[in-house]
């Protein structure tokens, strides 16, 4: 039976794909994600409901827009596969079956895909434009937050540890606010302490342990980043990458603390739950 609930959730993780790619697209511009129709890009004609079926609309389509015939670049459709693929990884990575699994797994579970969601947008819109969107991670905050107050109610005659977690609460929330009351205020953006307020975003839902490996992970890719670049700028005898010099070429921090902070969440849970 559980392969039933493991293709549901692929088709739910390919969902989540659309929004993704819907979200990094449209959050920058400053338009709307939830009550604007979806259009298609090239000629701006709106989207029936069958085009908005995820994977299945791209491959009976052939690649191209039902209307304009124009080819769409399959970016969407792999994201829509990817987050699939990886809504299915974490399922598995928790033993996740319909009749074994406990209530607190099923929630945690549940948060997690909202988790991973929010982490997919915010490191897709920093590696376009090397900023953090500020209003997803406020709503990741609210969403962990609602689950830690869940354990702290259910668990609370176990784990007296989970004090811990007002601390990096109250230090989440005057970081979001200096950042969004007093830096937008002086038109200034940090985004050193966007990483900050990034970091204890996932302390709060996957543990420290987790979030140790994330840093390791991500140093190791900032690295071989710096030495690609590097080669680069040797072997081209430039100082230009696809326009930007070389030396000005901001690293997607986010994004490689995102993409670390998945393997290294996905690798913890197999490691607890499978030896
Ligand atoms: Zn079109």
């Amino acid at each position: 039976m559980d392969y039933i609930l493991y293709i549901l959730i692929f088709f739910i993780g390919a969902l989540c794909g659309s929004f993704i790619t819907l979200a990094v697209y449209r959050i920058p511009l400053k338009q709307d994600i939830t009550h604007t129709h979806s259009y298609c890009p090239q000629c701006n004609h709106k989207l029936g409901f069958f085009d908005l079926i995820p994977i299945f609309s791209y491959i009976f389509l052939r690649g191209r827009c039902r209307y304009c015939k124009k080819k769409i670049k399959p970016t969407s459709f792999l994201i829509e596969i990817l987050t699939g693929v990886i809504f299915v990884l974490f399922a598995a990575s928790i033993k996740l079956s319909l009749f074994t699994t406990s209530l607190s797994t099923l929630i945690y579970f549940i948060i997690g895909l909202i988790y991973i969601t929010i982490l997919l947008i915010i490191l897709g819109i920093d590696k376009k434009y090397i900023k953090v969107d500020k209003s997803a991670l406020i709503i990741g905050f609210i969403c962990v937050t609602a689950y830690l107050i869940y354990l702290y109610i259910t668990e609370r005659p176990i784990d007296i540890s989970m004090y811990r977690y007002v601390i990096y609460l109250v230090i989440a929330c005057f970081l979001v606010l200096f950042s969004v009351i007093y830096l937008k205020k002086k038109g200034k953006d940090s985004y050193t302490i966007d990483v900050l307020m990034l970091s204890i975003f996932m302390i709060l839902y996957t543990y420290e342990a987790v979030y140790i490996y994330t840093v390791m992970i991500t140093l190791i890719a900032v690295a071989l980043q710096l030495i690609i670049n590097n080669i680069l700028k040797r072997k081209k005898n430039s100082k230009y990458v696809k326009g930007i010099k070389i030396e000005n070429a901001k690293i997607p921090i986010v994004f490689y603390m995102g993409v670390a902070n998945l393997i290294a969440l996905l690798i913890t849970n197999f490691t607890i739950f499978y030896i």
